[in-house]
């Protein structure tokens, strides 16, 4: 097989929450294999940061302040994006926030936090570079659910329902925009240590109860989740739309 599938040279990359976590890891493994990057983010300060550091590995990126769930904002940024680079190939739907509560206490406020930025993000991102991908003759979009778009999770029931959405808002995405050559497919990563898990490091028996259920024996890494993007992004994905991959060292084949 031709590694010329998997080449992204002359593409431009837009990764929301790509300033750490599992965006930088993504963020990575696409400029790694020729894309130009578009950070965008909330905190400026992280997205220059993470600029730099790819910058440093001979890598091309950008960032970009973006707030997901707000449409102007969004708006602006994609303008800020094509004025840049002058086209937009590739949409990772990355940002993304989880708030811990028993589901009886959350606060309406709570859950809208959590669905405005995981769900109503990914669609406003979406939606607004499509034309961008359709004028260009096509394009990739990658969509991060989780392990809990497949089970729920009791502490976190606002984030469970926001990322099984994310599945059927891939799957509605895929087959809307199929005859314009624009793919949308999910990732579901497993149980990935950054900043959003930190927390469960508190939590030794809790942490090694999750270790005991992963097939693979370790938590990932966001570089884990940088090979599974690349095929997502690249012509070797050209036929697959509309599905959904975990990338979990075999946790929800358990
Ligand atoms: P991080 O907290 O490290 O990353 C979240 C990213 O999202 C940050 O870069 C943050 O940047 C950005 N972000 C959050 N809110 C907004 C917003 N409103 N607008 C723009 N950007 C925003 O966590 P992860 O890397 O773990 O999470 C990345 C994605 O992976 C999320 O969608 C998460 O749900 C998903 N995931 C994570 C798993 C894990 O085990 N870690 C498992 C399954 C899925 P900033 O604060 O600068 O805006």
């Amino acid at each position: 097989m031709s590694t010329t599938l998997f080449d992204l040279s002359g593409k431009v990359a837009v990764v929301t929450g790509g300033n750490g976590g599992i965006g930088l890891g993504i963020a990575t493994g696409l400029a790694r294999a020729g894309a130009a990057i578009v950070i965008a983010a909330r905190n400026a300060e992280k997205s220059e940061l993470a600029v730099r550091s790819l910058e440093k590995a001979g890598l091309r990126a950008l960032a970009l302040t973006v707030e997901v769930q707000d449409e102007t904002s969004v708006r602006d940024m994609v303008g800020k994006a094509l004025q840049a680079f002058g086209h937009i190939d590739i949409l990772v739907n990355n940002a993304g926030i989880s708030v811990v509560s028993m589901p009886q206490n959350y606060s309406l406020d709570e859950w809208q936090q959590v669905m405005n930025i995981n769900l109503n993000g990914s669609f406003l991102c979406s939606r607004e570079i499509y034309p961008h991908m359709k004028a260009g003759g096509g394009g990739k979009i990658i969509n991060i659910g989780s392990m809990t778009s497949l089970f729920g999770h009791p502490v976190i029931a606002s984030y469970a329902a926001s990322k099984g959405a994310v599945v059927q808002l891939t799957k509605s995405l895929a087959i809307a925009w199929a005859r314009e050559n624009i793919q949308v497919n999910a990732i579901l990563p497993g149980w990935i240590e950054t900043d959003l898990t930190a927390m469960i490091k508190q939590m030794p028996d809790y942490q090694a109860a999750i270790t005991a259920r992963i097939p693979q024996e370790r938590w990932g890494q966001p570089a884990d989740l940088a090979g599974t993007a690349v095929f997502l992004a690249s012509s070797a994905s050209d036929y697959v739309t509309g599905i959904v991959l975990p990338v979990d060292g075999g946790y929800a084949a358990m």
